[in-house]
């Protein structure tokens, strides 16, 4: 039989590349680029070819497995799905009544876009205000440091390539490459590249100017550009003027970050940093695409900030060609409170971030209040956790002290496609479906597409998320009914904003 095409969507990462998936007797067989893909242009990363090999993999689970043995000591019983619902939902119950919805967490890892809501619809139903994902050292403090300066979040006009990028802390050509090819155009067009990383990155070896500073000085290196730009006058004195407030406090706060003084804690030179500072300030219109290389620090929000100042300080903000307002295509977002049912969730009981002198910014649970919450009882404790998608073991910052919060725990739930290590310490582990399983809808992050995620196959009994909430929540006797009828697809309904 011929093969057949099928068009989907690769969810390995937000960039949502169109994929073309090539299958032969019901199998498929090949993966390769959609051309037609605004997001990938006929573009698969590593990660992207490797499709097959992750889907079909000889370590997916592909049953729900029981615990056995101790905690942790990888003695298991297969289970049937109904076993393993029943005895979550009984479980879970149990924690809730006789220590209240908020002793259970609810955890996940990078976005699965609209699969994430159906957590966060779970737990605000549930009553639990302790949901978690990576967003605190991956995109949010960003995010909140232009929020809190210019009201959104902003990205490079690619269609327009800027006459200097500056690439800072971030490896698109060898984590998503669909995106590193947009900076290409800046190179190729001859323009200012200007990469600011400790590593040797495929980008840097391309760059006009690569700044090596030293891992987590990004904000000395920040402030000090600002300083020589406000020392110098290099600033857009007009768009100062008219769109910006608090220059002269800003230009008194930075008289202190000298280059001399970065010097010292970046360890780049000051000359080069005076350099880059001329470089980016006259060479417009700039802009500035950052990356988790400066997320992964304490310094991360302030360092959104100082980025978002440079960028109004050269005027390239709202610019052809600089750094432009994105507005995502008109659906709702996975964040939508109505559809996380967010009004649900009592307001009397505080997340474990309560804390006194914690701006409440933080939309979720932070990844150390949980550990303490689950071994300090600080502020209560918490007992059970729903692990979708992720491995907190591996990722969360002090291993030694997730693992202890994680054995502690009365009841854990790890939904994964994979044993990883969160899951070897579980009651209960359900194999969860790929993105070749399911039918879904992916909202670009940062171009304008809306594309489908189709189910093309299926892997031993692996279950969509949205499935396994849908089960779970009919067990609780939310669904005024029996189980949902889809096993593998995602409701698209309701997702016009
Ligand atoms: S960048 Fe790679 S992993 Fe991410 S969606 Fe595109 S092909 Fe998939």
């Amino acid at each position: 039989m011929d093969k057949e095409m099928i068009k989907t969507t690769c969810l390995r990462c937000l960039a949502g590349c169109g994929m073309q998936v090539h299958v032969k007797d019901g199998r498929p067989v090949s993966v390769a680029g959609d051309p037609d893909s605004v997001s990938g242009q006929g573009i698969l990363c590593v990660r992207g070819k490797a499709t097959l090999d992750y889907v079909f993999n000889e370590k997916r689970l592909t049953v729900p497995l029981i615990r056995e043995g101790e905690r942790g000591s990888g003695r298991w019983r297969e289970a049937t799905w109904d076993e393993a619902l029943d005895l979550i939902a009984a479980s879970f119950s149990r924690l809730r009544d006789d220590h209240g919805a908020e002793s259970v967490a609810f955890i996940e890892g990078g976005s699965k876009g609209y699969l994430d809501a159906w957590l966060s619809r779970f737990a605000n139903k549930f009553g639990s205000p302790n949901v978690t994902k990576a967003a605190q050292h991956c995109f949010l403090p960003t995010f909140l440091g232009s929020k809190l300066t210019y009201g959104a979040l902003t990205r490079p006009d690619f269609e327009h390539p800027p006459e200097c990028l500056v690439v800072w802390g971030a490896n698109k050509h060898e984590t998503a490459l669909p995106e590193g090819t947009r900076k290409d155009m800046t190179i190729s067009e001859g323009k200012t590249l200007v990469v600011i990383d400790p590593a040797p990155t495929a980008i840097a070896r391309k760059a006009t100017e690569w700044v090596r500073l030293r891992p987590g000085s990004d904000l000395a290196l920040a402030l000090a550009l600002i300083n020589v730009i406000i020392e110098e006058g290099l600033y857009d004195a007009t768009f100062v003027r008219w769109h910006c407030v608090g220059f002269g406090a800003l230009k008194d706060h930075v008289k202190q970050y000298t280059p001399s003084w970065a010097e010292g804690e970046t360890g780049v030179p000051a000359e080069d940093i005076v350099r880059v500072a001329r470089t980016y300030a006259a060479t417009r219109p700039g802009a500035i695409f950052s990356g988790n290389g400066i997320e992964h620090y304490h310094t991360n929000f302030q360092m959104g900030r100082a980025l978002a100042i440079l960028r109004s300080l050269t005027g390239s903000l709202g610019a052809h060609g600089g750094d432009i307002f994105w507005q995502r295509p008109p659906l709702r977002h996975n964040g939508d409170p109505e559809l996380t049912a967010h009004g649900e969730l009592p307001d009397d009981v505080p997340d474990v971030n309560y804390r006194d002198d914690l701006i409440p910014l933080m939309p979720f649970a932070l990844h150390q209040n949980l550990t303490s919450a689950m071994l300090e009882g600080v502020p209560y404790t918490v007992r059970g956790a729903y692990v979708m998608g992720c491995n907190p073991l591996l990722t969360w910052p002090e291993s030694e002290t997730v693992r202890k919060a994680f054995s502690s725990l009365d009841f854990l739930v790890v939904a994964d496609l994979f044993m990883t290590p969160t899951a070897a310490l579980a009651d209960v582990v359900l194999p969860v479906a790929s993105y070749l399983e399911i039918d879904s809808v992916h909202v670009g992050e940062f171009v304008p597409e809306v594309r489908a995620t189709r189910s093309i196959t299926s892997v031993g009994q692996a279950r969509s998320d949205y499935g396994i909430f849908a089960e779970l929540a009919s067990r609780m006797g939310w669904n005024g009914g029996g189980p949902m009828r889809t096993r593998r697809s995602t409701s698209c309904s309701s997702l016009l904003a």
